[in-house]
């Protein structure tokens, strides 16, 4: 094989470069040193004998300068670098050197001939001795023997058919076949050799790659932080590296032939062990399974493992070969953080639980105070002062109310209890209800409200949720506006589908540090302002919109004015759909009309105070009603008396207003008309109230008016 062929970039063609050419330079001491002293014998016995003396001078000083000259070229060669040897031009060098040593053999039967038989047939042998010589120096390379045999054999051919005897012609012919033969020898030995060196040099790579991986392996396996641990089939430990020693605190020696599992495993993962043993039985190699171990000092840990079956030259299983991860540091960070999550949790479900059941409570003397407030509002016997006070303690009231609510809503969207009902919500209509909404208050702070309540098409919302947040950004932009100021809503369509209503303010405008806070609950910005709010309302807004799959957001310059927007899903280049429904109210005139007195309505209700409120509220609007104070009560009540309609708390002791609804409609009366009174204004009591039989649902604290309409609706 010609490895001048192969790709000289390739790295074994490089390296059987350089070994042939300092196989090449590397015979030379020996085949020079060979060659002068055959040269002195030749010319000793020639010197007598050959045609001319001189002649054979010049041979002998002709032959021992290349000699000379190529012993030189050696020895420089010998003191190279690996790198300059692989230089063409030493391989060239050689290649003339060689020729021309051929050309100087081939002068010999020339310049040192003699006509003496014997003596001619003596450089003739000696030729032959040197072209035999030739082929076990330069056989590494067919050039370099072709170069020196051809010219060495072919003159003294040359001589013999010149001296024309018929004894030469046949030792020519003779001599042809004997260069033929050399030839091919040498092509053969080249071929043998070229062999020989790419098999010895790959073996050589070979070794020299298995002695550098085990030599990685080695450090790898006391350098890792892996633990390497090998045991056989009867789980006695063979093989234990440095980090198996820092993990499990065992040293090698205390380690090996000692029984992995009675080491390392500690009791409870004794079922996961057993497990993962099976899957490697069944061949399986096991990735990351992580058990709980036992260091030495029966500390408990937690690792990975990484184990697979060492199987035999017939598939038997002879041992395990596994890797472990110290990862308890992680595990018990992960713990770490699983537990503060449930305790975040708990509280924040705490908080919330807390949160409802403080409005709960609030809401019952709220329930007092705004009743009995709205019953003296028609009390005509009052002086115009005493009106004006009962009209502070009812704003005061609402205010209350109003943060009660908001506390409310704040714990169902925390607790995930908000239900939205998402429909197409008509701008226009929105906008007219905001608008008559606000009005009053835009007019008692002397603004100008802009309001486009021609607006066109449609957003994607829940009615009631989108009317609160615009009521409470509109409010905010009256609240914190500047006298003469102005307040506009508007809405424009912002991208194909997203349409953007803005509430822009002239007042005093939000600073950037103050902007990062503004939706987070419970901050007031301005504190120490008289300007009355509860610091909740923009953080409700915000968790609205984004329960309507909107975005919420300000832009503000301090003292120029502040637009808050919301983008919501929506069109504004479609005709307004349908109108939303509202219910619509009745004036406060038309309160205390006189009602049918016939009707005789039974009140269950515990509370004193609520106790007394219903029975004057009904008593304002016209109603006769009897009052228990508890579901058992108004059961034996309704036994001998008849009552047109039940007005019940919910929560009652005895019998509540759930178990005394049910047992009213379980004894059969299923038309009495049963509302419930009740401080829990959750829309799931709500749906407990009708579940329980009842027909309606009256949150407290309970308007005049909504009592009216309710109690009209079921009595007519
Ligand atoms: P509040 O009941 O206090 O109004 P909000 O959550 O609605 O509660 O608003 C939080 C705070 O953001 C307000 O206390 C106020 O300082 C500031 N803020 C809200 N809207 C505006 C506005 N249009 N201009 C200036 N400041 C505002």
């Amino acid at each position: 094989m010609d490895s001048s062929r192969a790709s000289s970039s390739d790295p074994l063609s490089q390296h059987i470069r350089l070994e042939e050419i300092r196989l090449l330079y590397g015979g030379t001491p020996f085949s020079y040193t060979a060659s002068v002293v055959i040269a002195l014998i030749i010319y000793s016995i020639l010197l007598d004998h050959s045609a001319s003396a001189q002649n054979l001078d010049i041979w002998l000083t002709i032959i021992l300068s290349v000699l000379f000259v190529r012993s030189i070229d050696s020895y420089r060669f010998s003191k190279r670098t690996q790198q300059q040897q692989l230089e063409d031009g030493w391989r060239i060098r050689f290649y003339i050197g060689t020729g021309i040593a051929g050309f100087c053999w081939g002068l010999l039967p020339w310049l040192g001939y003699s006509s003496e038989i014997e003596y001619f047939s003596f450089i003739l042998v000696c030729l032959v001795g040197v072209v035999a010589g030739s082929l076990s120096t330069l056989s590494y390379r067919w050039e370099t023997l072709a170069l020196f045999l051809l010219p060495a054999s072919l003159l003294l051919i040359l001589r013999l058919l010149v001296e024309d005897k018929n004894f030469f012609t046949a030792t020519s012919f003779v001599l042809l076949v004997f260069i033929f033969f050399s030839l091919s020898a040498g092509k053969k030995i080249f071929n043998n050799t070229q062999q020989n060196i790419r098999l010895r040099l790959e073996a050589d790579s070979r070794e020299r790659a298995i002695e550098l991986m085990h030599q990685k392996q080695a450090l790898h396996l006391q350098n890792t932080p892996l633990a390497i641990i090998e045991f056989d089939i009867d789980l006695n430990v063979t093989e234990w590296n440095k980090a198996a020693e820092n993990i499990f605190g065992y040293t090698h020696t205390e380690a090996i032939d000692e029984n992995i599992m009675r080491l390392i495993l500690s009791r409870d993962s004794s079922v996961e062990a057993e497990k993962l043993w099976q899957r490697l039985l069944n061949y399986e190699a096991v990735t990351g399974s992580i058990i709980e171990n036992k260091t030495k000092s029966k500390k408990p840990i937690f690792c990975e493992w990484f184990v697979t079956p060492l199987t035999d030259k017939n598939n038997g299983i002879v041992g395990i070969a596994a890797m472990a991860l110290d990862i308890t540091e992680k595990k018990q960070n992960e713990l770490a953080i699983i537990k503060s999550k449930e305790e975040a949790e708990k509280a924040n479900q705490a908080k919330s639980d807390f949160l409802s059941s403080m409005s709960h409570e609030l809401r019952t003397p709220l329930n007092a105070i705004l009743g009995f407030t709205q019953l003296l509002k028609y009390e005509k016997t009052l002086t115009d002062k005493q009106q004006s006070h009962i009209s502070e303690i009812s704003n005061a009231g609402n205010l209350l109310l109003e943060l009660v609510n908001q506390i409310l809503d704040l714990a169902r969207i925390e607790k995930g209890h908000l239900q939205l009902s998402m429909e197409k919500v008509a701008l226009s209509n929105c906008f007219k209800e905001v608008r008559a909404m606000v009005s009053p208050l835009v007019e008692k702070n002397a603004l100008s409200l802009d309001i486009n309540i021609e607006a066109n098409g449609f957003v994607i919302a829940d009615y009631t949720r989108l009317k609160q947040v615009m009521l409470n950004l509109l409010s905010n932009a009256i609240k914190y506006n500047v006298k003469h100021g102005s307040v506009c809503l508007k809405a424009l369509q912002k991208e194909d589908d997203i349409v953007r209503i803005s509430v822009i303010d002239s007042g005093k405008g939000i600073s950037p540090e103050q902007l990062q806070e503004i939706f987070l609950p419970f901050s007031r910005l301005n504190t120490a302002s008289n300007i009355e709010g509860t610091g909740i309302g923009l953080s409700i807004s915000k968790q609205l919109v984004e329960m309507m799959n909107g975005n919420i957001g300000v832009n503000s310059t301090v003292n120029e004015g502040s637009e808050f927007w919301i983008d919501l899903t929506g069109n504004l280049n479609v005709a307004t759909v349908t109108e939303h429904k509202e219910p619509v109210s009745l004036s406060d005139q038309t309160l205390a009309s006189p009602a049918d007195k016939k009707h005789n309505i039974l009140v269950a209700e515990d509370n004193p105070t609520n106790q007394t409120l219903i029975m004057s509220q009904l008593e304002a609007l016209g109603y006769t009603a009897e009052l228990v104070e508890n579901g058992q009560e108004a059961l034996n009540k309704m036994v001998n008396n008849d009552f047109q309609l039940l007005l019940t708390d919910c929560n009652m002791p005895l019998v509540d207003g759930y178990k005394l609804a049910q047992t009213i409609r379980e004894r059969g009366n299923h038309t009495l008309p049963i509302v419930a009174l009740t401080a829990d204004a959750f829309p799931e009591k709500k749906a407990k109230c009708l579940k329980a039989g009842m027909n309606d649902h009256l949150t407290k604290p309970v308007d005049l008016q909504t009592l009216k309409d309710t109690l009209k609706k079921y009595l007519g």
